[in-house]
């Protein structure tokens, strides 16, 4: 279910429990500003959720608090992932929902991957 609203960071949400290590994922890639791991209901063959180490809840907080330093070492932690899968020569998508309307379910900045068939239209109407 979607979030009704983003307030203040919630320490509590799954992903921050999966970045102290309370909860097992099955990790892909971390370094210094980004973990990333396999979704638990995978959309598509490749579906992975790139997150920050830092207390973002949504895109919109994360592009308009982060530093520099983590805003680009977020998107080096995607090229990471994107090269490690190797996911290049067949092409990816990269979604983030951020709010209500885009439908985020958990408020921790998140971006999914997906690849590994052909994904079609951008959106369903
Ligand atoms: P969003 O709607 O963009 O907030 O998507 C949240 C995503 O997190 C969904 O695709 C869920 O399947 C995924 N998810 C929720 N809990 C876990 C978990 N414990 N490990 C991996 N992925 C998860």
């Amino acid at each position: 279910m979607a979030v009704a609203a983003l307030g203040n960071y919630d320490r509590s949400n799954v992903f921050a429990r999966i970045l102290r290590g309370e909860i097992p994922c099955r990790k892909v890639h971390e370094d210094a500003h980004v973990m990333a791991f396999h979704d638990i209901s995978p959309l598509a063959p490749v579906h992975v959720l790139v997150i920050p180490k830092g207390e973002y809840v949504s895109m919109a907080d994360f592009l308009g608090h982060a530093s520099d330093a983590e805003i680009s070492g977020f998107w080096r932690g995607v090229a990471a992932v994107t090269a490690a899968l190797n996911l290049a020569p067949g092409g990816f998508r990269l979604l983030s929902n951020a709010g209500y309307d885009a439908h985020q379910e958990v408020p921790h900045m998140h971006v999914h991957i997906f690849a590994g068939r052909e994904l079609g239209p951008m959106l369903c109407q």
